[in-house]
């Protein structure tokens, strides 16, 4: 027998003792109620994901989206430009559709199937203001948190009264811990977006 035979069959020799061993702990209680609790917990996590789902598509859905110029893609000085639009309500943005779907993110998929669903699903006020959408949001959450009656069309007149204030004011990381933002939130200004 070549060493490296020997060798070889040392190893089979450890294997099959480590495989009876585990054989005894998978009759064990404790190892027992292991599997079985991660299986449940299996479980309930795929129910938490679905529901997850249907939580996000009836938002999507039942959203009467107030949008803005969430996002511009492309290159506009040689006419490939293309604008994406969010909700500044749901946060429901078609940014999503200028990707392949396998390399979104699983909340991300959920806007893709939605939108690929009904492409006209995301109508509703367009402000044609050019905004990052995470601040947008920002701003309208706090917005509804002081007033939480308003209707939409004050809505949106908040929304760009703040906007504006928010980008004359220079005390960046005072307005970053109000939002509750990255202290880097006010980085795309959307100075160059044609709002046609
Ligand atoms: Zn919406």
């Amino acid at each position: 027998m070549s060493s490296l035979e020997k060798e070889y069959n040392k190893l089979i020799e450890q294997r099959n003792k480590i495989i009876e061993e585990i054989k005894s702990f998978k009759e064990s209680e404790t190892v027992k109620k292991y599997l079985e609790l991660t299986r449940l917990n299996e479980e309930l996590y795929n129910q938490q994901l679905s529901l997850y789902k249907r939580i996000k598509e009836e938002k999507y859905t039942s959203c009467k989206h107030i949008l803005v110029i969430s996002e511009i893609g492309g290159d506009r000085y040689h006419g490939h430009s293309h604008k994406s639009r969010g909700c500044i309500k749901c946060g429901l943005n078609d940014k999503v559709l200028s990707f392949n779907r396998n390399e979104l993110s699983p909340s991300e998929k959920i806007m893709y199937d939605c939108l690929k669903k009904d492409l006209h699903r995301l109508r509703g006020i367009e402000t044609k203001v050019a905004c990052d959408l995470t601040l947008a949001c920002a701003i309208y959450k706090e917005i509804k948190e002081t007033y939480p009656n308003i209707d939409d069309e004050t809505t949106v007149e908040y929304f760009n009264t703040t906007l504006k204030t928010i980008r004359n004011n220079s005390h960046k990381d005072e307005i970053a811990k109000r939002l509750k933002l990255d202290s880097n939130y006010n980085v795309w200004y959307g100075r160059d977006v044609y709002n046609d």
